[in-house]
């Protein structure tokens, strides 16, 4: 087929229209990801998804997005950096009072703004093109969206199966525009996590069974967000307090030296969000959490979802009185919240217990310290 216009040239225009719309990448690719097939099949074989229950009905879908929408045969594939200027992590992570919500969470939920600006994009092909079929798809569909970024050269998969690029970490959203045209296609580039591991050695839960191999059913990102019912016990310790998500093995990365900050208001953190107290969010009722979370992504898991969560975080806190009063105070509200105020009130407990027999101790060398001196005794 003949086109009345030059597709290289309109390659290059389409990853300058991109960057005008906020993408700091554009890359294409053709839409085989055959070699994808056995490796997903063994995933879910293993049943490393859990619950998703639609990744193993889409099956292999997720792999060939012609099927999707058919007559495809490029996918554009597209980088948008998210990390917030004062992205806190430290501080919020290393508190245990405080509740962390992963980076990507902290402002307006991304799905809308990035199919909005894929949408843009089609169009401005489509106004060069006179006729074309395009359709955008941001975490919506299934689609493996991260090895059709790595074949579009947005970067190569990490050992923690995210993207990773040179000269930008893992900090960025990616989305997808199928189109029926036969652009020129990008090249892959070379991976380059080497021998390093940090990444699996960091993971809170052993997540990242085998380099580039999640069990989602360990991830704190699976169990604070897409788990619906009861978050298995021996986990809960380890989730310490993220309530939304996790971020660790980004943390970890070496390349994230290297990551951009988004300059997107629509990512700026909430105020409420940001380094909340887990007290504080506890006590929301749902009126709250619906108006706080109002166009993000936190809204969808629901207030009782969070509230799990957040009882799971207080659990791992320190002993304090007024935390397993605030426990307390909601039990009887839903069986599956009530499982984890359980626990919660339980950690909190033998803490207390704890460190009542590690004054112990102490109290005797001061004793004998005392009876030593020959100094009146003082407990
Ligand atoms: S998000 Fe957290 S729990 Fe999941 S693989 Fe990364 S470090 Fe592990
Ligand atoms: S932490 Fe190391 S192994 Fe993991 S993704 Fe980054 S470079 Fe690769």
């Amino acid at each position: 087929m003949t086109y009345p216009y030059d597709l290289n040239e309109l390659a290059q225009l389409i990853k300058q229209w991109g960057q005008s719309l906020g993408f700091q990448q554009v890359g294409i690719c053709d839409t085989d990801l055959s070699h994808e097939e056995p490796r997903l099949q063994a995933w879910l074989d293993k049943q490393y998804h859990g619950e998703m229950a639609w990744m193993a009905r889409h099956g292999m879908l997720r792999t060939r997005p012609h099927e999707l929408l058919p007559g495809t045969l490029r996918v554009i594939s597209v980088r948008m950096n998210y990390l917030p200027a004062k992205a806190a992590f430290a501080n919020t992570l290393k508190n245990p009072h405080l509740g962390y919500v992963s980076r990507y969470a902290l402002g307006r939920d991304y799905h809308k703004l990035l199919r909005q600006r894929l949408k843009k994009l089609g169009d401005m092909i489509q106004a060069y093109c006179g006729k074309l079929q395009f359709r955008p798809f941001v975490d919506s569909a299934p689609i493996m969206e991260r090895p059709l970024a790595a074949k579009a050269g947005l970067g190569w998969v990490g050992k923690h199966s995210l993207i990773l690029n040179r000269s930008a970490g893992s900090w960025f959203f990616l989305g997808e525009l199928l189109i029926d045209l036969p652009l020129p296609l990008d090249n892959p580039v070379k991976e380059a996590c080497g021998k390093c591991v940090a990444c699996m050695t960091i993971c809170p839960t052993g997540a990242i069974v085998e380099p580039y191999t999640v069990d989602a059913r360990r991830c704190i990102s699976y169990l604070t967000i897409e788990l619906e019912g009861v978050i298995p016990e021996a986990l809960r310790p380890l989730i310490g307090n993220r309530i939304y998500g996790c971020d660790d093995c980004q943390l970890i990365c070496p390349w994230n030296r290297f990551s951009q900050l988004t300059d997107e208001v629509d990512f700026s953190p909430r105020a409420a969000l940001h380094a909340p107290e887990l007290l504080d969010l506890f006590g929301w009722d749902e009126d709250k959490f619906l108006r706080i979370t109002e166009g993000s992504s936190i809204r969808r898991i629901g207030h009782l979802r969070w509230l799990r969560n957040i009882a799971v975080a207080l659990g791992n806190a320190p002993y304090e009185d007024h935390i397993v009063l605030a426990l307390r105070s909601r039990l009887g509200e839903n069986n599956v919240l009530d499982e984890h105020i359980q626990w919660a009130i339980a950690q909190q407990l033998s803490r207390r217990e704890q460190s009542a027999l590690d004054i112990l101790p102490a109290q005797k060398k001061r004793l004998i310290r005392a009876i030593e001196k020959g100094l009146p005794r003082d407990g």
